[in-house]
């Protein structure tokens, strides 16, 4: 990877994750439902929810979030607290060490608030205990003191909605699954939608950009709101310091193909990771923990950031034995695709009809 790309926790322009720079986003956060681009269906539905708490005075109930990073749940958990005109407090399972700390994250809510937790299939065990009586119930039971002396005390709660958020539902244990009343899962963006997504931040940031300057920013966000925010950021650097204003569709495609995002959005990461199936395993099938070890990558990013996106495109397949490879992610590198055995070809979603390649289940322990 070079420098040039340098950005985010995991230093690439393209990673959905939150990234260091990032701050500068809250600002462009939509506040409200009607602003929210996208999402139609779920935001429809959470609008009706709202409605309905807000004549009945009463929180709405839990909601679990699920989908690929930066698409927009922790927004989401926000304008829910300014839909319903309640206090809004977040956290996050990894932060929530000890059962203590949940303790006191949820007797200091006020009534009807919403309490965020962000990646809560990382909740620890004794953690999750404490949130299920919370949730049910509106109580809490902690053991006070150690040995004889120890003793239960139940306390009542204020009435709170509990908005989790997660990027692998498959991870969450089946009790706390269970605990919400409501399970939302968010699609990456189409097109269009991104690309109102980049005019809407275009125009709270005061940069010029014409149309085509949109399309060609949206197409290479990876369905990703969080992606199109940061590389309409980058792209605004190379035009403000080249004075290349408006941004049209060749000041992007400079500044992007200069920071080696390709038209589809992919970046040297992915391409990386393709190339390494490809040259090193004539295409696939190869084991999750194999591909981290051999691109000194985390898993967890690579199964969070890079693979659904791959997947989405129609590049990569996941299946028992492994991730493969598709025909047009080698079209893609440039390369011819192979014959497969009987004769066929992996295309898109299509499979050669190999047994063992059945990707209608699961895959290698993720979801
Ligand atoms: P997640 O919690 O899913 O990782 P966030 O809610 O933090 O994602 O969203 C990432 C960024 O993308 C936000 O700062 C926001 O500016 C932007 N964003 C997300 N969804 C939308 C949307 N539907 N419309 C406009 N901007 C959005």
């Amino acid at each position: 990877m070079s420098d040039a790309v340098a950005d985010g926790k995991s230093g690439r322009l393209v990673d959905a994750k939150v990234a260091s720079d990032d701050g500068a986003e809250i600002n462009l956060r939509p506040q409200t439902l009607a602003e929210f681009v996208g999402q139609r269906a779920l935001c429809d539905n959470l609008a009706v929810f709202v409605a309905a708490a807000r004549q009945r005075g009463e929180p709405i109930d839990h909601v679990l979030l699920h989908g690929p990073p930066g698409l927009g749940k922790t927004t989401l958990a926000r304008i829910v607290a300014q839909e319903l005109g309640v206090g809004f407090r977040a956290t996050s399972g990894p932060i929530i060490t000890k059962a203590g700390d949940l303790a006191a994250v949820l007797t200091n809510l006020q009534p009807r608030d919403v309490l965020f937790i962000d990646e809560i299939h990382r909740l620890n065990p004794a953690v999750e205990e404490v949130l299920y009586p919370a949730m049910e119930d509106g109580e809490l039971d902690l053991m006070i003191g150690e040995g004889p002396a120890a003793r239960s005390v139940r306390i009542e709660l204020q009435p709170f909605t509990l908005v989790g958020a997660t990027t692998r539902l498959g991870l969450l244990t089946g009790p706390l699954r269970e605990r919400f009343g409501i399970g939302m899962r968010l699609e990456f963006y189409s097109a269009d939608e991104l690309i109102s997504i980049v005019q809407r931040n275009a125009a709270l940031l005061d940069l010029p950009i014409t149309d085509t300057g949109a399309v060609e920013i949206a197409k290479r966000a990876r369905g990703t709101p969080r992606v199109a925010g940061r590389l309409l950021r980058r792209v605004r650097d190379f035009a403000v310091v080249e004075a290349s204003l408006p941004v049209d569709e060749a000041v992007a495609d400079r500044a992007l193909t200069r920071l080696e995002v390709d038209a589809r959005g992919l970046d040297s990461m992915d391409r990386r990771y393709l190339r390494l199936i490809v040259e090193n395993y004539a295409g696939g099938p190869v084991g999750i923990e194999t591909i981290a070890a051999a691109l000194s990558e985390e898993r967890d990013t690579i199964e969070d950031v890079v693979e659904p996106f791959l997947m989405q495109q129609g590049f990569l397949q996941r299946s028992p034995r492994g991730r493969l490879i598709t025909a047009g992610a080698y079209r893609h590198l440039g390369m011819e695709p192979p014959k497969r055995t009987q004769g066929e070809l992996l295309d898109g979603h299509t499979v050669a009809t190999n047994d063992s390649h059945n990707f209608s289940s699961g895959d290698d322990g993720v979801d």
